[in-house]
């Protein structure tokens, strides 16, 4: 998955370009930045890549998400349904909205189960956040139709999905609005960056103008400018959009070599009859930063994962007892550890706001290992990984 593993001249070439008109900043400065537009044009480029009206870089996948939020209107009071399993950014965001997170199931998909969300749609609900897990999709066609019959607003956190579609639709362009990072780990990474991305005219002019501060970026005097609503400050700078101008060039390289590595895994693991697949509505638009399965049990999963980790099998998460994907640890969130007051509390929510039944969720995650596909094996690697998967999980 991650676009560290790549770096090179071509991004060393763009930051350069920045070092030397000293024009750190993406905003003004035009006489002096020799037609440097850095964050303009990782924005362009990223449109275009993603067959979206309008991308919007920011500062990181977080504030995409508390941008995103913010210009659909989700605010004091509203609900957001969302997985258990995510990161925990989306939850903190939503919170710090003055939202309240309401939880529902995953399905075998890894992602929001549509049932489970029609099931807690409550008449205080905004919006579903949906987040694509692990590099593959929701049952997005299925999550689109039930918010557009409800009159719930869509929005979509594929931060871990760059370069995935459903069936030839990027992800990201289901929803009101779609959000993207670029942080160290990410499939493509700029150090710390962001992106939301909308096919809607009024919306994007709420993030662009909410990234920063509220300027209306209208006229050449930036001190003049306008400040049509409330923003803050999620601003990218040039030297980090410059990095992810050379990353974003290199994605459909960084995608063809993922989905070849993890074809040849697990293909060469189907078979054995302990373990199976997670569900993907398509595979094709897969970006295959991650192979995910199941174990029959608990148990077996958690033996699976150490018994890998000693044959030298690396990079394979168990994120049910994980500290920052999985709402088993939240006990944080849960109890509104928060150094100021958070909305379940003043909204009288109550003490156990956040308890609801993930037995099913449980169920599913507890049999899951996923295991990180690597841009940088070879096929000696490859062949060796396979070998020692293999024994372990016969
Ligand atoms: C990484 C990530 C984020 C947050 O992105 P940052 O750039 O690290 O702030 C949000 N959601 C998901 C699912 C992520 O994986």
């Amino acid at each position: 998955m991650p676009g560290f593993e790549i770096f090179g001249d071509e991004e060393r070439r763009e930051v350069q370009d920045v070092l030397d008109s000293g024009v750190l900043m993406r905003y003004g400065f035009d006489g002096a930045r020799n037609g440097h537009w850095k964050a303009m044009t990782l924005e362009k480029e990223l449109a275009e890549r993603l067959g979206a009206r309008h991308a919007h870089v920011c500062s990181s996948g977080t504030a995409a998400v508390a941008t995103a939020m913010a210009a659909c209107g989700v605010g004091a009071g509203d609900e957001v349904i969302v997985a258990p399993f995510t990161f925990v950014a989306d939850i903190e965001m939503i919170l710090l909205a003055g939202a309240v997170p309401v939880f529902a199931d995953i399905d075998e998909t890894l992602c929001l189960n549509p049932e489970a969300v029609a099931g807690a749609i409550t008449d205080r609900t905004k919006a579903v956040l949906v987040v694509h897990m692990c590099g593959s999709m929701a049952r997005i066609e299925r999550l689109a139709a039930l918010c557009e019959e409800r009159g719930i607003t869509l929005i979509e956190d594929a931060a871990q999905a760059l370069g995935a579609h459903y069936q030839g639709k990027p992800l990201g362009t289901f929803g009101k609005a779609g959000c993207f990072s670029f942080d160290y780990v990410k499939t493509i990474t700029c150090g710390e960056g962001g992106a939301i991305v909308t096919d809607d005219e009024d919306i994007y002019e709420v993030i662009q103008a909410y990234t920063d501060h509220g300027h209306d970026h209208v006229g050449s005097d930036r001190g003049a400018e306008g400040h049509p609503h409330v923003g803050t400050n999620y601003r990218i700078s040039e030297l980090n959009a410059a990095v992810g101008v050379a990353q974003l060039r290199k994605l459909d390289r960084v995608l063809a070599i993922q989905r070849a590595n993890k074809t040849f895994i697990k293909d060469g693991l189907s078979g054995l009859n302990r373990v199976s697949f997670r569900d993907l509505p398509d595979r094709d638009g897969d970006s295959a930063t991650f192979l995910s399965f199941f174990m029959p049990t608990e148990d077996e999963a958690r033996q699976t994962v150490k018994d890998l980790a000693t044959a030298g099998v690396d990079g394979c998460f168990y994120w049910y007892d994980n500290n920052w994907h999985y709402h088993r640890a939240w006990d944080h969130l849960k109890q509104m550890k928060s150094p100021a007051a958070l909305a379940p509390d003043r909204l009288g929510y109550g003490e156990n706001w956040a308890e609801r039944d993930l037995s099913a969720s449980d169920a599913i995650m507890g049999r899951t290992i996923s295991m990180l596909i690597k841009l940088s094996w070879d096929e000696a690697a490859l062949a060796d990984r396979l070998e020692k998967m293999r024994s372990v999980l016969a």
